[in-house]
């Protein structure tokens, strides 16, 4: 019974047991799934934790970059109040006339310079610009702007305020950074100063006598003189805008007259006096000389060649007249030096006998009556005198057929020469000649002595009745002649007289009182001439006279 019992128990123990081992198994399995699902539950919190950590490294970063942007930001703003200040800045302190109108027309900004102009002020801004210049005199601002807004091609134009001041208007289109058109830039510059000079200029050319012409610096013709549409026969609606070298079926189309304007207009140079010969359209035959000069434009102004066109036809035709003529005069002036030498180189001896013959007559004739002795002086002195005549005339021949010498000759020794031919008329005046250090210069003995000899002559011919001569010759170095100078106390010669005594014959006194041919200083002036110097006398009635002539000195490779 009791092992019934015990069978029992165990049998309840056992059942139990297992009911407990079955539960403990089922809480072992919930355990277990707990676990796992605990397990499972920390891996998704590892990753969810990875996760933050990488959502925190981004965050940082982007923090970071919003550090860089908002560091960028603060810079462009910086930049931007600079530039804002600057702008103000430039229009507050332009002196140029502008104002910024938006699409409507209506005023944005404006200058000082514009406000002052138009009277405007702050409560201006947003009006439209067609009702505040009313100053000036464009009527169709309006179209203007409309036309640079939809075209955007500037407009430029001169316009005049209700005080006849002229400005250049000029409406540029208003580009914003992105490149679209937001308004328009009105810029009006002072041009009244330029404008009134170039009206001046431009009557300065119409009047010119000379054919003037002005060019562009596309050789384009902008303007004439009134004498160039006349001398040309052409009228302004011919040549005006049309290109010089192709006016009158392009007469001027000379490639040296090309060359030459492009140079012009290079500002390299001005040519002058660039002569063209040929066959004009309207005028035939012409010489032209043409001269041309560059203006630079100033103020914006543009460039321009100043081309002045002389016809010298008549002038050349002239000149070559007188070259033929002075050939003739020359060729004549030899014959009549020539005929001059052998009239009086041959007048000599007919003379000669003459003298002797009447000489030997008087002496036979003499003492017979008085009448008699008197033709026979009268003759004998004709016959001197003519002898006197025909000895200078014989001179001044050989003097203008000397040939014109360059040899050194010595001044000091020439005059002591001189001094000696001389030394009777010398003595017998009391005179004194006075020189001192003449230099040796590049001439002709023979020349150089005839002309000092000539002029001490007549220093001490035409001396002052109350003292004795004194001459003096003197000389002076300058740069490209020698100046000479003989001086005397004598008689002196009348202001009026001065240059006419260089002409051949020409004497202010008779025979009787100054003897003499009224030759030498005509054959001085020849001989100064022919040197290529001049000769010139002052002179104080009764202190004196001074002879002065030059004489250049020729070229060192002359
Ligand atoms: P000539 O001496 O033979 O008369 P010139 O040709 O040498 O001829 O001079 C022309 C004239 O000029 C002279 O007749 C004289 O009236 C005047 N003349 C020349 N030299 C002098 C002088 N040194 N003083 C005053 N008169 C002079």
């Amino acid at each position: 019974m009791q092992l019934a019992a015990a069978q029992v128990s165990l049998t309840v123990a056992r059942q139990t047991l297992k009911a407990t081992v079955e539960n403990q198994e089922s809480v072992i399995e919930e355990l277990r799934s707990a676990n796992e699902e605990i397990v499972s539950g920390n891996e998704e919190l590892q990753s969810s934790n990875e996760e933050l950590e990488t959502a925190k490294e981004e965050l940082q970063s982007t923090n970071e970059e919003l550090h860089t942007v908002n560091a960028e930001l603060q810079h462009g703003n910086a930049e931007l109040t600079q530039l804002n200040n600057d702008l103000t800045n430039i229009l507050t302190n332009s002196p140029l006339c502008l104002v910024i109108v938006g699409k409507k027309s209506e005023i944005r900004r404006f200058t000082p310079a514009a406000g002052k102009l138009f009277r405007l002020d702050s409560s201006d801004v947003e009006r439209p610009i067609t009702d505040v210049i009313m100053g000036l005199e464009v009527l169709d601002l309006e179209d203007l702007l409309r036309s640079v807004t939809e075209t955007l091609s500037p407009v430029e134009r001169e316009v005049q305020d209700h005080h006849g001041k002229w400005y250049s208007l000029q409406i540029r289109p208003y580009m914003t950074l992105d490149n679209r058109i937001d308004g328009a830039v009105i810029v009006l510059v002072d041009i009244d100063a330029i404008r009134r000079s170039r009206e001046a200029a431009n009557a300065i050319v119409a009047t010119v006598r000379e054919p003037l012409i002005v060019l562009n610096k596309h050789l384009r013709v902008v303007n004439a003189s009134r004498s160039f549409f006349e001398t040309f026969k052409t009228e302004p609606a011919d040549i005006v805008d049309k290109h010089f070298l192709e006016l009158e079926k392009s007469e001027w189309d000379i490639s040296s007259l090309r060359t030459l304007l492009s140079t012009v207009l290079e500002g390299a140079q001005d040519f002058t006096d660039f002569e063209v010969t040929k066959k004009f359209a309207r005028l035939g035959m012409r010489t032209m000389l043409l001269n041309a000069r560059k203006i630079n434009g100033v103020s914006g102004e543009p460039d321009l060649i100043l081309l002045a066109i002389e016809d010298i036809t008549d002038r050349r035709a002239r000149e070559s007249e007188i070259i033929r003529t002075s050939a003739d005069l020359k060729r004549t002036n030899t014959q009549l030096e020539q005929f001059a030498y052998i009239a009086s180189h041959d007048l000599q001896e007919p003379l000669r006998t003459m003298s002797l013959y009447i000489d030997l007559i008087s002496r036979r004739f003499k003492g017979t009556d008085p009448k008699t002795d008197e033709l026979f002086d009268i003759a004998l002195s004709g016959v001197g005198r003519m002898k006197q005549l025909v000895a200078d005339l014989l001179e001044f021949a050989q003097a203008t057929r000397a040939e014109v010498k360059f040899e050194p000759v010595d001044c000091q020794g020439l005059l002591s020469r001189i001094e000696k031919t001389l030394k009777t008329v010398i003595a017998n005046a009391d005179a004194k000649i006075h020189y001192d250090s003449l230099p040796t210069v590049l001439s002709s003995d023979l020349l150089l002595g005839q002309i000092f000899q000539n002029l001490i002559s007549n220093g001490l011919k035409f001396r002052n009745p109350n003292a004795s001569p004194q001459i003096t010759i003197e000389a002076k170095e300058r740069a490209s002649d020698w100046l000479f100078s003989v001086g005397d106390n004598g008689i002196g010669i009348e202001k009026q007289y001065t240059e006419r005594i260089f002409q051949i014959f020409q004497r202010l006194h008779t025979a009787k009182d100054y003897p003499g041919t009224g030759i030498g200083l005509s054959m001085c002036q020849n001989i100064v001439e022919r040197y290529g110097g001049t000769i010139w006398v002052e002179s104080d009635i009764g202190k004196g006279s001074k002879f002065f002539f030059t004489l250049p000195k020729p070229a060192p490779n002359a």
